[in-house]
């Protein structure tokens, strides 16, 4: 039940730590590094807050020295999944019944865990098992225990609201949880996203099954243990990883699947879209379907652009954590007249940017996250190699023999709608179009129209009649737009993050329009004087 009488204060993000060298924070972190590289952490699924150890297992490998494994992954499969369900479902009555103020005190005190103590084992799991530098590894666990803080104060926000009532009449909106279970399937990228996808939910009384990525499952696997450590009762959230296709079988088909919480590829939300409505007559309630999904994010520059900050937005935004941000700018359209002088710095940053191991601290961008990932990048490399209409400003070369190492590269393309242009390849590739400069209103048009994505988007212009007409021709090519900055970067509370079109449902992580996705209203109005009377007043004749 929703509870208003204990309220909390509007939480603020997490300060980011700088690990300079000297640091505590720094050292701690190597120390963790070195112990976690030298395990093999055995990772069970945990159904109904017990240990499940199955049969079929895989193996968890550091992306950027693929040989070194550093987990060994429980996969389940029907008769487990099953069990995850029914744990969830056997859950559901007491956390639902669980005061607000209770349930939320888990969650608050995972995220003083995450920023405390518990910082460098989230951190340490990240870089090695998702190839993040530290700092991108510091942003994702910050990003983690700021969706908690957010999520419980975004939830007491909600619950607030409540209806009019007038004299002898109490009306109350109850925000119930759905009625039903929650299936989190979470992406590789962001073990902020693994963690938020069902604990969102399970915040405002849901409990869920958690599909994590099998790429993500040690950082993922961390967080669990974590907030079962914290309180979490059994069964609120069951862990599972598993092949995408069971969890599809077994757990999305199920009558009382009453929502979906999803990041990841734009094609694997949309199989489950419509195997959901195939079955929609199968189910208890119409599932709620969130996605967040793919992306195409551009960079668009004005003849009137600041060259310096154009340039290290283009080499941050499409390279930090190797392209594979959802956020991750992998177009940008540059004006001819000022081509030479970005070019120019484009390839000077290009070739300063260290590639490799992410547990040496000065490294810039670790390996991309699998081998599927290596070969589509390989792929879209070699096409572009082998087309007259590209040529390679920086990069284009790549090494798969000890990590998933792809150069960062930067393509130029004498068509804006040329492969590399349009699809999202979600590695460290960026393509460039350079457009003539009196081109502007049509070149904004294919910006808008080339791709079938929306996610996030950037302008850089000084003169302010162009951002105005830019800024609203791109209105709906971005849910999360930038003017004279990266197209990455979102903080939770700051920039509320998601995008339209076929990057997903724009329900905006985080925040209300999330979190208001995984209730159910119950209108409730009592009268304390209730009337006997059958006729009214007008009915009298007198
Ligand atoms: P993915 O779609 O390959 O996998 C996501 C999850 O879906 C994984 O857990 C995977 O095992 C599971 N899955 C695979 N097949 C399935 C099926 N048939 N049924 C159910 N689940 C299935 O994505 P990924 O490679 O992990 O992540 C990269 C993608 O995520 C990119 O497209 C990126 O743009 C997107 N992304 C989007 C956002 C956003 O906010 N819009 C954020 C992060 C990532």
């Amino acid at each position: 039940m929703s509870n208003a009488y204990f309220t909390i204060a509007k939480p603020a993000n997490d300060p980011f730590l700088g690990y300079l060298p000297g640091s505590p924070e720094r050292a701690a972190l190597k120390e963790e590094l070195a112990r976690q590289a030298a395990e093999v952490v055995k990772i069970p699924l945990i159904i109904g807050g017990r240990e499940v150890w199955t049969e079929e297992t895989i193996q968890i490998t550091m992306p950027h020295d693929h040989r070194h494994v550093i987990a060994q992954c429980c996969m389940a499969g029907e008769k487990e999944l099953k069990e995850a369900v029914d744990a969830a479902l056997a859950a559901r009555d007491a956390w639902e019944a669980m005061p607000w103020e209770h349930r939320s005190a888990i969650f608050l005190k995972a995220a003083d865990m995450i920023t405390g103590p518990y910082r460098k084992v989230l951190n340490a799991s990240t870089m090695l098992g998702q190839s993040k530098t530290v700092f991108q590894a510091e942003i994702d666990i910050a990003e983690l225990a700021d969706f908690l803080r957010f999520g419980v104060w975004e939830a007491q926000e909600i619950f607030k609201k409540q209806p009019e009532s007038v004299d002898g009449i109490w009306n109350r909106q109850d925000y119930r949880p759905l009625d039903g279970f929650i299936c989190a399937v979470s992406p590789f990228n962001f073990t902020s996203i693994g963690g938020n996808l069902p604990t969102a939910p399970a915040i405002m009384g849901n409990v869920s099954v958690w599909k994590p990525s099998r790429t993500a499952a040690l950082s993922n696997y961390y967080y669990m243990k974590l907030l079962q450590w914290c309180g979490l009762p059994a069964g609120v959230i069951n862990f599972v990883p598993c092949a995408g296709s069971d969890i599809s079988r077994y757990v999305i088909s199920h009558p009382k699947m009453a929502g979906f919480h999803f990041t990841g590829s734009t094609a694997v939300f949309q199989s489950v879209w419509k195997q959901v409505g195939e079955n929609i007559s199968s189910y208890a309630n119409y599932p709620r379907l969130v996605g967040e999904t793919g992306g195409k994010d551009f960079i668009f520059a004005h003849p009137t652009a600041d060259i310096e900050p154009l340039a290290a937005a283009i080499i941050r935004g499409s390279f930090e954590f190797q392209g594979q941000k959802c956020s991750a700018c992998s177009r940008a359209f540059i004006p001819e007249s000022i081509w030479p002088a970005v070019e120019k710095l484009l390839k000077e940053h290009a070739a300063g940017l260290k590639v490799g191991d992410v547990s040496e601290l000065d490294t810039f961008m670790g390996a991309v996250i699998d081998k599927a990932s290596f070969e589509t990048c390989k792929g879209y490399i070699d096409r572009a190699a082998a087309s007259p209409d590209c040529t390679f400003v920086a990069g284009g070369t790549y090494d798969g023999s000890k990590g998933w190492f792809v150069q960062p590269t930067i393509i130029r393309c004498k068509t804006p709608t040329c492969e590399s242009m349009v699809k999202e390849i979600f590695g460290p590739i960026v393509s460039i179009y350079v457009y003539p400069d009196g081109k502007l209103d049509e070149t904004l048009a294919v910006c808008d129209s080339a791709s079938p994505y929306a996610l996030t988007g950037a302008i850089f212009a000084q003169d302010r009649e162009a951002i105005v007409k830019m800024e609203r021709a791109l209105r709906n090519a971005a849910g999360n737009f930038y003017i004279n900055d990266k197209c990455t970067g979102a903080i939770v509370g700051q920039q509320p993050f998601g995008g339209a079109r076929a990057s997903g449902t724009n329900d905006k992580a985080g925040t209300w329009l999330n979190m208001v996705r995984w209730v159910s209203a119950h209108t409730v109005k009592e009268s304390f004087c209730p009337s006997s009377a059958i006729n009214y007043p007008y009915m009298s004749e007198k």
